[in-house]
């Protein structure tokens, strides 16, 4: 068990939005952590794609995007 509370970018082939059903630009990984059925605390990681267009307005996610975007868009 080693990274298991990093966060990780997937950039390579991310799945298609749930939301919406277009392609994303990229997935996060991130630790997660929730009560189970017990309420017992329960550890895993979770991840999400982050699409452009549902996840505008939500600062972390634009500011990542906004990352990524100048990367596609390349120069000029
Ligand atoms: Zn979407």
């Amino acid at each position: 068990m080693t990274g298991s509370e990093e966060i990780d970018v997937q950039v390579d082939e991310p799945p298609a939005c749930g939301v919406c059903g277009q392609p994303t630009l990229l997935r996060i990984g991130f630790p997660s952590a929730w009560d189970n059925a017990r309420g017992q605390e329960a550890r895993g990681r979770r991840e999400a794609p982050v699409c452009p267009r549902c996840e505008r307005g939500v600062p972390a996610a634009e500011n990542l995007l906004a990352l990524f975007a100048v990367d596609a868009r390349g120069g000029t």
